[in-house]
């Protein structure tokens, strides 16, 4: 976080002196009179008149603050120094700042660079990896990672654009979802050797065409990085995308299909629409589905040199919620 800023619960302010709250926001009376009088609009509410207000409150805001504006920051400071029209300060003496820095309570405080916060800001915030527990058939107790679905993320699935239309009642695609991050017996239980399921399988006709879909802040095209056996036969894609102020790189896994793309090949680029493959039930018999799984790969890891047998590896991947990466409906 490059900003600093003084944050007072606003519950909190209404209970405090306004003095009190100054000396907290680092501003003497006498400085925020005189940057009352430099800057236009309702700064501070003259003491002990605003109405339907707590004293020395102005409505709608925190006490001496102007809307907008940072607390204990006049609008129209200029980096590097207080306006002019700022009077001394009972406060520590105010330092003499170099250039990008401005005084604030005796330090010198770094401008936040606009240009790199305002890239940093695009993108999707960044999914928290958890640990998580599970009994294997077994009885082995083992621990993994996986990435929950962030609290911003929609729990309901038909919130999101899937590649292939969904065939259930009412359109919807999942018959099985991501439940990775439940407790353990509460995750699903099947004729797999692991239980749980870190994926969601979507039902339909055998031999459906399979776009790709460009998976949320998504940067440039796909990359085919396996064409074969993983989970039946499956297509592997490597996906950039522009997470926690980063690139950070994803791989979906297309599986039980009962084939590629003609001719598709590891190293392929795939634009938005171009297809993975066709739906089928390889390595699931009787069950046509897509099982389309969301993984993300370790720092440092080169999803296009990476050999079929290590995508799924603990320390080359961790599992997903799907619902972090999928496209929203429009
Ligand atoms: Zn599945």
């Amino acid at each position: 976080m490059r900003h600093r800023s003084v944050v007072v619960p606003s519950s909190r302010v209404r209970w405090l002196a306004p003095a009190v709250l100054l000396a907290l926001l680092g501003v003497s009376p006498r400085v925020l009179e005189s940057r009352a009088s430099a800057a236009p609009g309702p700064v501070a509410a003259p003491p002990g008149v605003a109405p339907g207000g707590a004293p020395g409150i102005a409505p709608g805001g925190a006490p001496g603050i102007a809307p907008g504006g940072a607390p204990g920051i006049a609008p129209g400071v200029a980096p590097g120094g207080p306006s002019s029209g700022a009077q001394k300060d009972d406060g520590p003496p105010a330092p003499d700042c170099p250039p990008a820095t401005f005084p604030d309570d005796g330090a010198c405080v770094v401008m936040p660079d606009e240009q790199a916060w305002a890239e940093e800001s695009e993108g999707a915030p960044e999914g928290e990896v958890i640990a998580q527990g599970h009994f294997e058939k077994s009885g082995r107790w083992l621990v993994y990672d996986q990435i929950p679905r962030r609290p911003d993320r929609p729990a309901d699935y038909e919130a999101y654009v899937f590649p292939i239309p969904g065939v259930l009642p009412g359109g919807k695609h999942v018959v099985s979802g991501y439940d990775l991050d439940l407790p353990d017996h509460q995750q699903r239980r099947g004729r797999m050797r692991a239980v749980g399921h870190g994926a969601v399988d979507i039902p339909q006709k055998r031999g459906t065409p399979i776009p790709m879909v460009p998976l949320e802040h998504q940067v440039g095209d796909a990359e085919v990085i396996h064409v074969g056996k993983l989970m039946g036969f499956s297509v592997v894609t490597r996906h950039t995308l522009r997470e926690g102020g980063r690139t950070r790189d994803y791989v979906l896994i297309y599986g039980h299909l009962d084939a590629a793309a003609e001719g598709l090949l590891r190293g392929a680029t795939l634009r938005a629409g171009e297809i993975v493959g066709y739906v089928g039930d390889t390595g699931s018999p009787q069950l046509v589905h897509l099982h389309l799984e969301a993984r993300r790969l370790r720092e440092g890891i080169d999803g296009s040199k990476l050999a079929p047998g290590r995508i799924l590896a603990p320390d080359v991947s961790i599992v997903c919620d799907p619902r972090n990466v999928l496209p929203l409906k429009k």
